[in-house]
């Protein structure tokens, strides 16, 4: 991999080689997270957007010049990558801005953006001859891990909240991981995780520990640049839990600056629910995060329910660099959000996902977002992920179907009382 010059430690700047075997600083411990440095000028001077236009590779490994992965490294078959990006005229209409572009990434192999991180993981953990594989998470990682392990014949071992949404845990029983229901949240299911992976030596793809998930993550930002033929949009909205999305997506940003494929990076806003706003109250207060405490998350939006971020530096600076916002949103925004943009863009998204657009609308209402901008709505899972919040956002819209007798007669009065209502 001679495109990686290191992994720099986000807190002291210390550098560590490409092929380090640890995954987090030695001063730092599990605050300490590592991004990965490339030769940029190396890079360009082998890598032309031209190369990459001419590439046929649709996938997120098209991106291989700027990923920590040797040119010729096996990937996963799965396709992971490439998801649409659609032009949703009727948000923007209701949101009285020039432009709404939702991502969707509830088309990956396993319903949502964590696709891209796990097929990095299997590749890194191929690299180094590791047996098994493990991850905690609230669902969605899991369930990618544990499909793209699948597909490789890749032996993990998963740890999920009990809680987490039925079609998740069924994702992961369907695949035929090792699966821990773990009593107890998110955050104790991690630290279950660590201690597991510590104990039995499996290669560990947590989020935000395993340095080499924002480099696959950042594959969607890379995708909204290439989409937009180098225009960069004015803000990328993205929902936050543990900030890996985020991370990943302004790293994205960095990466195209360095090369000179654009100039500067697109405004970040990072969106949290109100009842798991660690990063919006660090934002607002200017609280050190790394020692701010913990705060007990609780939220519609299971993906995004996280006590303490693990990435919060990566995401922190998502945001300060680039002249965004973290901005706040309430369950019952979310849920309202949900149908919205399933009928403005034809996106249905699971909470999580809904949350990004939950907060394009407040930022609107607030002025963080104007007439004149451009805005990329980053759905990052699918809502079939999660239908029991699907209904509830329905119900409380007031959209209810008719119950009809198979009888033409019976639909007709059905139809009238429809539209008297
Ligand atoms: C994981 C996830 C997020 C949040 O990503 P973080 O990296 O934890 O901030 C948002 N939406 C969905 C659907 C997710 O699965
Ligand atoms: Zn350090």
């Amino acid at each position: 991999m001679k495109n990686v010059t290191g992994l720099t430690c986000v807190i002291c700047d210390k550098t560590y080689p490409a092929d380090f075997a640890g995954y987090v600083c030695t001063d730092h411990g599990n605050e300490g997270i590592l991004d990965v440095s490339y030769d940029y000028d190396a890079i360009a001077a082998e890598w032309t957007k031209e190369d990459l236009a001419a590439n046929r590779d649709r996938t997120m490994w098209r991106y291989k010049p700027v990923m920590p992965v040797a040119p010729d490294a096996e990937v996963p078959q799965l396709t992971v990558g490439g998801t649409p990006m659609y032009d949703a005229a009727p948000l923007a209409n209701d949101l009285g801005i020039a432009k709404v572009w939702v991502k969707d990434e509830g088309r990956q192999p396993t319903a949502s953006l964590k696709d891209r991180a796990s097929a990095m993981a299997v590749v890194k953990a191929r690299e180094v001859g590791a047996e098994v594989v493990t991850t905690a998470s609230t669902g969605n990682a899991a369930a990618a891990l544990s499909g793209i392990s699948a597909s490789i014949g890749q032996k993990n071992v998963i740890f999920v909240p009990k809680s987490a949404p039925e079609a998740k845990i069924a994702q992961l029983l369907a695949y035929g991981s090792t699966v821990a229901l773990v009593n107890g949240n998110y955050g104790d299911a991690f630290e279950l995780c660590m201690l597991a992976a510590a104990e039995y030596g499996w290669y560990n793809r947590n989020t935000g520990y395993n340095p080499f998930m924002t480099e696959g993550k950042k594959t969607a930002g890379w995708e909204i640049l290439e989409d937009l033929d180098w225009n960069i949009p004015d803000a990328i909205f993205v929902s936050v839990g543990d900030g890996s999305i985020i991370g990943g997506v302004h790293k994205a940003m960095k990466d195209a600056v360095a090369l000179g494929w654009i100039e500067k990076s697109p405004r970040i806003y990072g969106i949290q629910a109100a009842g798991s706003d660690y990063m919006v109250q660090a934002f607002e207060s200017g609280e050190d995060i790394l020692t701010k405490a913990p705060i007990a998350a609780d939220t519609v939006a299971d993906s995004i329910s996280a006590d303490l971020p693990r990435d919060r530096i990566k995401a922190m600076r998502a945001v300060t660099e680039t002249g965004g916002a973290y901005v706040r949103v309430s369950d019952d925004e979310i849920l309202t959000a949900l149908p919205l943009m399933a009928r403005g863009s034809g996106v249905f998204a699971e909470p999580a996902g809904a949350t990004a657009y939950a907060g394009l609308i407040k930022a609107v209402a607030e002025g963080l977002v104007t007439s004149s901008d451009e805005v990329v709505v980053l759905s990052t899972g699918s809502g079939l992920k999660d239908v029991a919040s699907a209904m509830k956002a329905v119900t409380a819209a007031g959209t209810t179907p008719m119950v009809v007798d198979p009888n033409l007669e019976a639909l007709k009065q059905a139809l009238v009382k429809g539209t008297k209502q």
